[in-house]
């Protein structure tokens, strides 16, 4: 017999489309992995009870984007007020020195921290291979996200133009491309989970226009089709990138991405901050999806991306937290925020509303993924489901539940969070691993990952730039 538990006595629940208000409770039962039904004093015998009293439960958001070593590489003092180019060409001197361990511990992290945050589905697009660190980098991935207990697609990413060809990387971190679709191949068998109920998933992702050769996009893209896995790369996020595009290509990153077969709905792209009208009807018409990242793109000063434009022109849009070193944060219901009020700064104020927002960190994003039976809480869909606790001074005064969820809370953490019908988050913490271990373990081969980079390279990482010109070493866009 499946295992049994119901949620009791919500105070509301965004179903992925609206919200259901039973006055005054309401129940989620779930049967397995799957919700079984949903409404108010659900009757039956259940193996567990999770109190849902003056909670309101959303579907369990989903993270389309992120670099989870970056959790090691946090508000570096060096990089804190640095633009995209200067800021990775500095990063990269110290991800270089990346461990099978870091890796480990990072990608707990990150994953941790989206759990409590409401997150049960994420990618990771892990480029950051470097030379001399044996082991199976995705693998370990796999372990970290078992270990825990989140849905994960892992992108295989890949940079393969270094610096003495004219890219972003140092030599040291790019990977020949015969290895790395080798490596493509070997993921997409060893993981590639394409059931509806899958826990695991494989896309290719070489990293962006300017880290890898035109002739590695196309190969891939054949691959990925072939073997049925989607597509994704970062895209159109700077001004920089664009110049790098129109000088390298001779064309926009979107004229390049339809040069190389890359438009579809099996390809997502994270940013699409620059995009023009042309493209954006593109977008809607080739069903080619959006991981956007509202937080990243404010903090690097990258601009703000045509969500609303997108959402009208019928293009599929996800929500991102990106990595942790361009966000500082991997909080999921925070984006959700994020997104609603980055739109209003530019759009006013009916530019996105609050279950727009929440649709896109749902169902929008699971649409993206590819896991079609997560993201919405009805009877028959897979049990993924975050409850959070309104019962705070922070929410005193709210009318609307849902709309309160999103625009008021000086705290982001989940009380209780649903993967796959499995509790993995009690009373606001992780119940399958220690927190506490994470958090030791992470700031130990953080601190040890930047202080062996300052030694290695000479740069002075902990210090601010004395002025942009010490920005070194600074990209210049040919
Ligand atoms: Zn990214």
């Amino acid at each position: 017999m499946p295992r049994t538990c119901v949620i009791r006595n919500l105070t509301a629940v965004f179903t992925g489309y609206d919200t259901l208000l039973h006055p005054p409770f309401i129940d989620i039962a779930i049967t397995g992995n799957r919700i079984s039904a949903v409404g108010p004093d659900l009757n039956g015998s259940f193996d567990t009870i999770i109190n849902g009293t003056g909670c309101v439960a959303i579907p369990g958001l989903v993270n389309t984007h992120h670099h989870f070593f970056q959790v090691l590489t946090r508000v570096i003092p060096r990089m804190q007020n640095a633009p995209l180019f200067p800021w990775l060409v500095n990063h990269y001197r110290i991800w270089e020195g990346l461990t099978q361990e870091a890796v480990y511990w990072s990608s707990l992290a990150a994953m941790g921290e989206l759990l409590v945050t409401g997150c049960t589905t994420t990618a990771d697009h892990h480029y950051l291979f470097p030379r001399n660190t044996a082991g199976d980098l995705l693998d370990i991935q796999f372990r970290a996200a078992n270990d825990l207990g989140i849905r994960f697609l892992a992108t295989r990413g890949s940079m393969s133009v270094g610096q003495s060809k004219g890219g972003l990387p140092p030599d040291q971190v790019v990977q020949d491309e015969d290895d790395i679709l080798a490596d493509c191949h070997r993921v997409i068998d060893r993981f590639h989970d394409p059931s509806p109920d899958s826990m695991q998933r494989i896309a290719l992702a070489p990293c962006s226009p300017f880290s890898v050769s035109e002739t590695l996009m196309r190969r891939t893209a054949q691959l990925a089709r072939t073997t049925g896995v989607s597509l994704h790369t970062h895209l159109a996020e700077t001004r920089d990138e664009e110049a790098y595009c129109l000088s390298t290509f001779g064309c926009r990153p979107v004229d390049l991405m339809k040069r190389l077969d890359w438009l579809g709905p099996d390809v997502w792209f994270a940013h699409c901050v620059h995009l023009n009208e042309a493209e954006i009807a593109l977008f809607g018409k080739t069903g080619t999806g959006t991981a956007h990242c509202p937080s990243s793109n404010m903090r690097l000063g990258s601009g703000i991306a045509p969500v609303r434009e997108l959402l009208d022109a019928g293009a599929p849009m996800g929500l991102a937290v990106d990595g942790s070193a361009s966000n500082d944060s991997s909080d999921m219901l925070g984006e959700v925020r994020q997104a609603l009020l980055l739109q209003r700064v530019s759009k006013g104020a009916d530019a996105m509303t609050v279950n727009e927002a929440l649709t896109i960190g749902s169902r929008g994003g699971a649409g993206i993924l590819g896991f079609d039976q997560t993201g919405v809480i009805a009877p028959g869909n897979l049990a993924d489901i975050a409850v959070f606790n309104l019962n705070s001074l922070d929410f005193v005064g709210v009318h609307d539940p849902i709309g309160g969820l999103v625009l008021c809370g000086d705290c982001h953490r989940a009380h209780h969070v649903v993967v796959n019908g499995r509790h993995i988050v009690k009373n606001g913490h992780l119940i399958t691993i220690s927190e506490q271990d994470i958090i030791d373990q992470t700031r130990t081969i953080a601190s040890r990952l930047v202080t062996s980079a300052s030694q290695r390279t000479g740069i002075a990482f902990m210090t601010p730039p004395r002025d942009s010109a010490d920005q070194i070493p600074r990209y210049r866009t040919p």
